[in-house]
């Protein structure tokens, strides 16, 4: 940063520089956002502090710093942004529901040694009825209603119980 006072002006301005390494990381940082965008749509790529908060925070504890929220809206997807992660050298942490009480869904305080990217799975939601519908396979964003209402409908009355066993595939 540096301070300039202007002739005649008499007040000071700032004018900040900022340094090339600095301005190089920015781009690498904006490249791989931009990455992830072309992967999920630019609507799913979360980076703001307000609208990153709510999956940064656990439900019971832990809370921290995100590059992005990404939410890829179907396997693939969320293979190709795993895959640009791991290729990035990023930190990922899974998520679903953020239900989970242990802390693992959640990034917690400020001391990972790179950027951190939550992968968040709730718009996954695809429920395959298998074994004539007395199984369900559900992906990890489908919910124990929309999985009971689909086993209901492709196997009459063969799922009744509120106890509803579901693998989910992640
Ligand atoms: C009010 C309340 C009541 C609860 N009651 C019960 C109960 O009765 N029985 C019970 O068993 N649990 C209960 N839980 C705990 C919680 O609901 C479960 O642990 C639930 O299964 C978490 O699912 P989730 O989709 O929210 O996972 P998340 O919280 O999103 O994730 C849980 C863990 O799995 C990891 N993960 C998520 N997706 C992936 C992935 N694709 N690949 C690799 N790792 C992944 C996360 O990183 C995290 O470590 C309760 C929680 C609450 C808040």
């Amino acid at each position: 940063m540096i301070n300039v006072r202007l002739p005649g002006v008499g007040a000071f301005f700032s004018l900040i520089r900022t340094k090339p390494s600095v301005r190089a990381e920015a781009t690498v940082a904006h490249g791989f956002l931009s990455t992830l965008r072309s992967i999920v749509g630019h609507r799913h790529v979360l980076t703001r502090p307000g609208e990153t908060r709510r999956f940064r925070t656990g439900y019971r504890f832990g809370t921290g710093e995100v590059l992005a929220v990404v939410r890829p809206g179907n396997l693939v997807q969320q293979w190709r942004v795993l895959q640009a992660c791991v290729g990035a050298g990023k930190i990922v942490i899974m998520q679903a529901a953020n239900t989970g009480l242990t802390g693992g869904s959640t990034p917690d305080g400020d001391d990972y040694d790179g950027d951190v990217v939550l992968v968040n799975t709730m718009r996954i939601t695809g429920i395959r009825p298998i074994d004539g519908g007395r199984q369900v396979v559900c992906l990890p964003g489908a919910t124990l209603h929309n999985s009971r209402r689909s086993s209901n409908r492709s196997a009459g009355s063969h799922i009744r119980s509120s106890v509803h066993h579901v693998s989910a595939l992640r």
